[in-house]
């Protein structure tokens, strides 16, 4: 359809900062223990084959514009009546469009936009990133409503970050040109092998290579990391995205590895740690040296609470000193997770239930002997509190043996975007 020729363009000084603008993590940081160092996060872009923001040829014709957003309640007849048609016509036009897209199903915060010019008149609306209803009526008295879903144009680009880490990861990523979703997949990506709440140091770094697709008016539709690094505390961690030969997508170390395991490595995303696993020590709340037999995540009263393996419920409820308490049996049978102190279970959440991995149980809260909101986490194996910290867990399967050449082939130009990086314990 050539229609989009009578749309305005798009101004191109101001769209690219609001890009990410309506991503509600901003509260989110992830703190680091120790120290302080002043190396800063420093960002680059090699391609800048990147389209320019003047995405819509000009409009030459164009009359008038005007675009009207739902509000909650809202409906796409009031929305059309306040773009200047009368009641009947917007209706015939719901009607009308029910062919390619119906209408029924908007919700608050989509707009219409009706395009008036010399030739036509024209109303947009966005279904989504990929798609656009379409209606237009010629300016001849014989002309009639013409309905069409239009695709729209997806643009991506290929960038290059990467920093080292001071005081947060999240501030750190944003120096380095990052948007907070890209900075959550990382996150993700390496969730098994990093407990990003407890163990970010100073002077940890990461390099990430990843795509952001956007949608023909500017906005972020997604960011897909495609190969990333994570040193912490000297350990050196390398992924890499490939689509498998049966169509699923994962991360796998350069060697073709999973990057999933039976366990995640914390069951918070954020928070800042409080107490180590130790076998004695003084007790906050109770004011004498006992057992400590888990970890203390201090987090925001709130933070989600991960399963940080697949099993079933095996306890929720109140449980003395613990609070509001979740156990979950894995499907090892010898292991338990117990997750305590919790402000609230999530919905629905039952005993006997099954759960999987990263599915969220409950909130960190203070219920039961707590001085301010933390998770009290404790991995079991035969009943024995262990340390979760410390517990290695088989990854999960590999890419088959009959694929590797082909994930060779797919991976190593994304692995040869990362910079060789020898680890330097710069931070001691
Ligand atoms: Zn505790």
């Amino acid at each position: 359809m050539p229609s989009f020729g009578r749309l305005p363009r798009i101004p191109s000084p101001g769209w690219f900062p609001l890009i990410g603008a309506g991503i509600g993590f901003a509260a989110i940081m992830l703190f680091v223990s120790t120290g302080s160092q002043d190396v800063d996060a420093n960002v680059s872009i090699p391609q800048e084959e990147w389209v320019s923001p003047t995405l819509l040829p000009e409009a030459e014709e164009l009359i008038n514009s005007t675009t009207t957003t739902l509000k909650s309640g809202d409906n796409a007849i009031s929305a059309l009546v306040r773009l200047g048609f009368d009641h009947s016509t917007s209706h015939f036009l719901i009607s009308k469009a029910n062919a390619a897209y119906k209408l029924k199903n908007i919700r608050a915060g989509q707009s219409f936009k009706r395009v008036d010019s010399s030739s036509s008149t024209d109303i947009y609306y966005n279904v989504s990133g990929e798609k656009r209803l379409h209606l237009q009526k010629e300016n001849s008295s014989t002309a009639q409503w013409q309905a069409t879903l239009d695709e729209r144009t997806v643009y991506s680009r290929e960038r290059f970050a990467s920093g080292t880490i001071k005081d947060s990861l999240f501030a750190s990523a944003e120096t380095a040109g990052m948007d907070q979703r890209t900075t959550m997949n990382l996150v993700d990506i390496f969730a098994w092998d990093i407990d990003f709440a407890r163990d970010l140091r100073n002077g940890d770094s990461f390099q990430v290579v990843y795509e952001e697709r956007y949608d023909d008016e500017g906005k972020m539709l997604e960011s897909s990391i495609l190969a990333a690094e994570f040193t912490n505390q000297g350990n050196q961690f390398r992924a890499v995205r490939y689509e498998q030969a049966n169509g699923k997508i994962d991360y796998f170390t350069p060697e073709g590895k999973s990057m999933r395991k039976a366990y995640l490595k914390a069951p918070v995303k954020f928070s800042r740690i409080s107490s180590t696993f130790k076998t004695k020590r003084k007790h906050p709340v109770l004011g004498y040296t006992r057992a400590h037999r888990g970890v203390d995540y201090a987090a925001p009263s709130g933070t989600p609470i991960h399963a940080i393996g697949d099993g079933f419920v095996t306890f929720v409820g109140w449980k003395n000193g613990y609070g509001n308490f979740v156990e979950l049996r894995h499907n090892n049978r010898n292991h338990t997770t117990s997750y305590a102190h919790m402000r609230s279970y999530a919905k629905g959440l039952k005993r006997g239930m099954k759960v999987r991995q990263g599915k969220i149980i409950g909130y960190v809260g203070m219920t039961g002997l707590a001085t301010g909101p933390h998770l009290h986490f404790e991995f079991r194996s035969r009943g024995r509190a262990v340390n979760p910290l410390t517990v290695k867990h088989p990854p999960a399967q590999p890419v088959a043996t009959t694929e590797r050449q082909r994930f060779q082939a797919q991976t190593a130009p994304l692995l040869a975007s990362l910079k060789e990086n020898p680890v330097q314990l710069a931070w001691d």
